[in-house]
Order: structure tokens, then C-alpha cells, then sequence
């Protein structure tokens, strides 16, 4: 197979909770595959810095901000539409925004279990879906779900992110199951424990790193450098006929015990 396969030259892509972590290096090493990104995010100024950055590291990528809430279906709707009339077809998403809330079940609020539920999930369907439009009409696109470890494994305290990564797998399999004979591809990259602010509290607890750090076979913790690969090959001509799976990129973790 030829290089030219995982070239996104000319396409456009939308990743969302690009501010920071997984999702600003995604953005990055798809402009460096050739692609014009749009970077989102609720806070404006953080994602103006990340684009700012992006543009300073990649002097001729196309860089397009767009600042809203992707639990929010009337801001999506709005944000998808001005968008497309502006700069053209969104050929791919990577639905990449993301929260964590840590308690114990017994003591998990609704409003948080909510939170949790539409900021991993949902958004992924409210997202998906305004995009899709696009792309089912013209019979090409593909999108990337960000899921986790957690869409297969259970640890406590983390309760509703378990059941909304869960989710978002078979999320992945519905929308394949629906939109995949219209020439749209969707597939999940389930990243395992990852160096980024979400997990800043992990890393930095000694008993917990140790703990990643021995229960990860390849014996550190994951880069958001790590997933670019996964995410160009799923977004690009190379996974032409590769629909509805989700690759673990997780240092062996999720096939040990
Ligand atoms: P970060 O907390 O570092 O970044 C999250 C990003 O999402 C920020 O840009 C944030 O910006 C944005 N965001 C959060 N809520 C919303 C919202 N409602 N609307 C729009 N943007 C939003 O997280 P990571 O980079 O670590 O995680 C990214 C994804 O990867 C998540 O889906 C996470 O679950 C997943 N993941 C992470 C792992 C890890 O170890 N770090 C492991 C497995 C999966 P703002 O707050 O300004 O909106």
C-alpha cells in the first residue's frame, strides 16, 4: 500500500476538545497528514492559544476555531451549519471532548452522572449527527469516536465515564449499522491510561503510577503523541473498508490480567 493512502491533503476536519491534551495533539498530526482542522472547545481564549500555537508550528495549515458547547444540540446545530457554509464540507470529525468525575457510586449526583453522561456520549451523537447529514448526502466521510479502556473495563469511582465509554463503542457500531452503506465509515480508538490534564491527579499520585505503570505491559504511561496514528489511519483512504471497530491503543493493558 502505497503513503499517499494516509494523505488527508484537501480534507477538513473538525476535532472536538481540541484546547488541550489527546485532542490538540490529534488536531496537530492532522495538519501534519495534510488536512485543515477546525479546533473546538467551550473556552475561546485557551482554544485561540492552541490555534495560535498550531499555526506557529505549521506555518501553511488551515486552522478554523469554533467555540461551543458539544453537549448543547442547538449550539451544535448553529456551529455545524456555519461551518459548512463557510469553509466548505467537514469530511471528517473526531469526537474527542471529554470529562472525568471521580466518586464512589453511592455517592455520585445525578446532575454529575448527567454531566458525564451527555459530555462522553451524547455529544458524540448530537456531533455525529449534524455532521453526518453532510456526509451521508454526499456518500463519503468518516468519523473517529475517542473512547477508552473503559469502554471494556470497570474500575470504581468512575462509574458513569465506564457506562458513557460503553456507550460510545456501541455508539460507534449504531452509527456504522445506519450510515456505513452511505459511504460513511465510523470507527473508536480506546486510548489506556494517558498523560494529560484529565488524569494530572493519577500521574502524580505515586501509589497510582506505579499501579499504571506495572499494569501496562509495555510499562509507561501512554502520550497523546501515541494515538496520532491510529486517528490519521481511521480518518484516511488506508481504512477504506475498516467500519465500526474500536482499536486499543493502551500498551497491551486491555489483554492482561
Ligand atoms: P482534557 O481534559 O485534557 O481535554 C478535554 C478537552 O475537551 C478540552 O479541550 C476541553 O476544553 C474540551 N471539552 C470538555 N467539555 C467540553 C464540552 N462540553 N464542549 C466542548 N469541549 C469540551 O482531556 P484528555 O485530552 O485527557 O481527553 C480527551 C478524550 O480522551 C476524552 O474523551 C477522554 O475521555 C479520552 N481519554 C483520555 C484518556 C487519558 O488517559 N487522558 C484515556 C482514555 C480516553 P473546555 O473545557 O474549554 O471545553
Amino acid at each position: 500500500m502505497s503513503e499517499s493512502r494516509f494523505d488527508l491533503t484537501g480534507r477538513l476536519i473538525l476535532v472536538t476538545g481540541s484546547s488541550r491534551g489527546i485532542g490538540r495533539t490529534l488536531a496537530a498530526g492532522i495538519v501534519a497528514s495534510g488536512a485543515s482542522v477546525i479546533l473546538n472547545a467551550r473556552d475561546a481564549g485557551a482554544l485561540d492559544s492552541a490555534a495560535q500555537q498550531l499555526r506557529s508550528d505549521a506555518p501553511h495549515a488551515r486552522v478554523i476555531t469554533a467555540a461551543f458547547d458539544v453537549t448543547d444540540g442547538d449550539a451544535v446545530v448553529d456551529a455545524v451549519r456555519s461551518l459548512e457554509s463557510e469553509h466548505g464540507p467537514i469530511d471528517g470529525l473526531v469526537n474527542n471532548a471529554g470529562v472525568q468525575h471521580r466518586v464512589p457510586l453511592l455517592d455520585l449526583e445525578v446532575a454529575d452522572w448527567d454531566r458525564v453522561l451527555r459530555t462522553n456520549l451524547t455529544s458524540a451523537f448530537l456531533v455525529g449527527r449534524e455532521v453526518a447529514r453532510g456526509m451521508v448526502a454526499r456518500g463519503d466521510g468518516a468519523i473517529v469516536n475517542i473512547c477508552s479502556i473503559q469502554s471494556d473495563l470497570a474500575r470504581p469511582s468512575i462509574a458513569p465515564y465506564t457506562a458513557a465509554k460503553g456507550g460510545l463503542r456501541n455508539l460507534t457500531r449504531a452509527m456504522t449499522a445506519e450510515w456505513a452503506s452511505s459511504g460513511v465509515r465510523i470507527n473508536g480508538i480506546a486510548p489506556g491510561y494517558l498523560n494529560t490534564e484529565m488524569t494530572r491527579a493519577l500521574v502524580e499520585d505515586p501509589e497510582f503510577d506505579r499501579w499504571v505503570r506495572g499494569r501496562t505491559p509495555a510499562g509507561r504511561w501512554g502520550d497523546p503523541e501515541d494515538l496520532v496514528g491510529a486517528a490519521v489511519f481511521f480518518l484516511s483512504d488506508a481504512s477504506r473498508f475498516v467500519t465500526g471497530q474500536v482499536l486499543f491503543v493502551d500498551g497491551g493493558m486491555s489483554v492482561v490480567v
